[in-house]
């Protein structure tokens, strides 16, 4: 029923009987969406003129914001809809409900380097669930942009460098949301973004230009948008920058062509924050009202805030700048996710819900098993994690040891500091007995007393305002003084374990190398603290994986393991792709991450199910070390020879694998021919014939290698 790709006649139906009864007024106001419920908005819905209400505070939400939905506000302003105004259309309540609501999960990125799409599904269930007791029906979430350039303050929003993990994560996000009927009252209307190409900023500054091939963006960008489509997104939200001299706002050819006539996308489309006024500060509209036409006729249903639709369709249209029939299927779109998501039949929200919906054990549960399988251990040297009692003095440093909000990451306009444990306090809560604690107020005081400790655990990393929406930093390196306070710690001569907090993969390889053990958390979300207690004490298995590569330097970006081969590759004769200042290739790359036991592979097999294909690839997998953990096993492939130069590497599958100390399992992979093709010559959706490489292993550089032969 939900899914809006497949069309209902008795709703097509409803939608005609009310489309013929609205003015051209009331049309308008269904693809408008203010962002506050202030007294004119109330009055606004009153004469029809909303058709949405965009539940922030600011665009900027964020930490410590106040919560400004409940199912009360909520109520009150649909009666006002459903009540007062001429057709009894009700509001579609949206918010920025990112990576949990109240119960906050680790940050999409973090979420992504569990590399459990079933696990982050449930996330969003919970979310889900959370936020529409609080009257909220509409999220902007899953953002699917793909990054390659950490700069990039949004990296933190999405699921990394990766076209098929982005996927999985898009459609699990969806699934999540909406689940297989989104009318249920705890299920909430999906909304991929920011469509597409965002994260190709130019430097990777916000908002600015991006330039990509168009083979480039259906190999590497379009695809999670794709993903999300294909699970039954409800919505898509253009993105504010402008890809190759069109702004998405206004690109027909993106929002028509490819999302609606090649992909069948039936829902509606809503514009980022103000993109539909600023066609102007881009250049190709000298005012709101040729914004307004130029962005309503490329396939923009809903105008986010800047209130230009509001203000100038009228005219517009009057004037026969634009057809009637554009903003009559833009309404039909809005209308059609108002009935499939149950608006019509059930507009209000039960205010009873929040109270034993939010923040519940189980949610909380849930939270604390992705942060734990968010976390990527980067380095173990000879196994100093996790901790025993070879340490009965344990020091727990550095300016996020007691963080709690800090444990939230950008976008989290809904959770309470209070609520989250930090990682200082759940350390003394898990850890075994007999264990004293050494704390320190100020780095000078950690510096004194650290040689008090056997070991040290230290906490670093960047503020959540450090990444998300216009955030973006210049260099790679921690924040200003951490380096230099780790520095000192590690002079004292007590052996240290790293914890770092971060919205993106920071280019830290000294500070690594300067510590026994790390553990890269992102922000892990509330349950943070816990979840790294958990794996320090080894009550649970590092098994998160890279879900992005971490760049050496700064100056690497972009850098992703998906690149193109170049001519003269590294080896090749005296000449190369090199930095002469700089050792080649990531410090970690894609698809990386230890466990604390090791995991072998065996007996890579390769079988065509037909002549020319699907193929089946499977590998064995033993657990070789003391302890059970979970493996994520990888399949890559690469397309030897082509008609275009192709990548070095490309993940086409993965598994995530639980294995008891010595045992062994088979992993099989299928590799459909649609794995195989990719944007030609003509930008068309090609197959060839040909060699293909195969690996099957633990990250994107090693691996069980195969090879096979298609033909066609
Ligand atoms: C962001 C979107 C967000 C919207 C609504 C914009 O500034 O780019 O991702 O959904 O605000 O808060």
């Amino acid at each position: 029923m939900s899914n809006q790709n497949n069309l209902h006649p008795s709703i097509e139906e409803k939608i005609n009987q009310l489309l013929a009864q609205m003015t051209l007024e009331e049309k308008i106001g269904q693809t408008n969406q203010p962002h506050t419920f202030g007294e004119p908005e109330k009055e606004a819905v009153r004469q029809g003129q909303v058709g949405s209400i965009l539940n922030a505070t600011s665009a900027f939400a964020g930490l410590g914001s106040s919560p400004s939905a409940s199912a009360e506000v909520c109520n009150a302003i649909q009666q006002i809809a459903v009540k007062e105004s001429r057709l009894n259309i009700p509001i579609l309540f949206g918010r920025d409900v990112i990576h949990g609501y109240r119960t906050v999960f680790p940050i999409p990125l973090g979420m992504a380097a569990s590399w459990n799409p079933e696990l982050v599904e449930l996330a969003a269930a919970v979310a889900a669930s959370e936020a529409s007791a609080d009257g909220i029906k509409w999220t902007f979430a899953p953002m699917v942009d793909i990054a390659r350039d950490s700069r990039w303050g949004r990296v933190a929003e999405g699921s990394g460098e990766d076209p098929y993990l982005a996927s999985a994560m898009a459609a699990a996000a969806v699934r999540g949301y909406q689940g297989t009927d989104m009318s249920a009252p705890h299920k909430i209307i999906a909304c991929a973004k920011h469509y597409v190409g965002y994260g190709g900023a130019e430097g990777g500054r916000d908002y600015e230009s991006a330039e990509i091939s168009m083979r480039t963006l259906r190999d590497i960008y379009l695809p999670p948008f794709h993903a999300a489509v294909n699970a039954g997104v409800g919505t898509l939200m253009a993105a504010f920058h402008d890809l190759n001299g069109v702004p998405l706002s206004a690109h027909r050819h993106l929002l028509t062509d490819v999302l609606r006539l090649e992909w069948g996308f039936k829902g509606f489309v809503v514009s980022d924050w103000a993109s539909v006024e600023e066609l102007v500060n881009h250049g190709i509209a000298k005012n709101r009202a040729e914004a307004s036409a130029l962005a309503l006729f490329a396939g923009v249903d809903m105008d986010m805030v800047s209130g230009s639709y509001l203000e100038s369709l009228g005219s517009v249209i009057e004037q026969g700048r634009l057809s009637p029939e554009v903003l009559d299927e833009a309404v039909r779109r809005i209308l059609r996710i108002k009935f499939l998501s149950g608006l019509f039949d059930h507009p209000y929200t039960d205010p009873r819900r929040a109270a034993t919906a939010l923040l519940s054990k189980e949610n909380r549960q849930v939270a604390r098993l992705l942060a734990g399988q968010s976390v990527v251990l980067l380095k173990n040297e000879a196994g100093i994690l996790p901790m025993d009692n070879r340490f009965r003095r344990v020091a727990v440093l550095g300016p996020h040891a007691h963080s709690q909000g800090e444990l939230f990451g950008t976008w989290t306009p809904d959770g309470r500091s209070d609520e989250a444990t930090s990682i200082a306090q759940a350390i003394q809560e898990i850890a075994p007995k007999g264990i004293d604690f050494i704390f320190a107020d100020s780095n000078d005081e950690s510096i004194r007393k650290v040689s008090l400790a056997d070991v040290a655990i230290v906490i670093l990393g960047e503020h959540p305002s450090r990444s998300g929406e216009n955030s973006n930093v210049s260099d790679l390196g921690l924040p200003p003084g951490q380096k230099p306070f780790l520095e000192a710690l590690v002079k004292q001569g007590v052996p240290v374990i790293l914890i770092v907090l971060a919205g993106r993969p920071l280019a830290i390889p000294e500070e690594i190398h300067l510590s026994k053990a790390v553990l890269y958390a992102w922000h892990p979300g509330i349950e943070g603290g816990y979840a790294l207690a958990d794996l320090l004490f080894g009550n649970t298995n590092p098994s998160g994986r890279l879900p992005i590569t971490m760049p050496r330097a700064t100056g690497q970006v972009p850098i992703y393991y998906n690149h193109r081969n170049s001519g003269r590759p590294i080896g090749y004769q005296d000449f190369s792709y090199r930095y002469v200042d700089l050792p080649h290739g990531p410090l970690f790359p894609f698809g990386y991450g230890l466990s604390y036991t090791a995991f072998l592979y065996a007996n890579l097999s390769i079988s065509a199910l037909a002549p020319s294909g699907p193929y089946e690839i499977s590998a064995e997998i033993t657990n070789a070390g003391q302890r059970a953990g979970s493996e994520v096993a990888q399949l890559y492939i690469r397309d030897r020879f082509a008609s275009i130069s192709r990548p070095v590497k490309e993940l086409k599958g993965f598994q995530r694998v639980m294995l008891k100390s010595g045992e062994t399992k088979k992993v099989t992979f299928r590799l459909n021919l649609s794995d195989l093709t990719f944007t030609g010559l003509d930008d068309l959706s090609i197959l060839e014939a040909g060699e293909y490489q195969v690996w099957v292993g633990p990250n994107s550089q090693a691996g069980l290698e195969g090879r096979f032969e298609l033909e066609l």
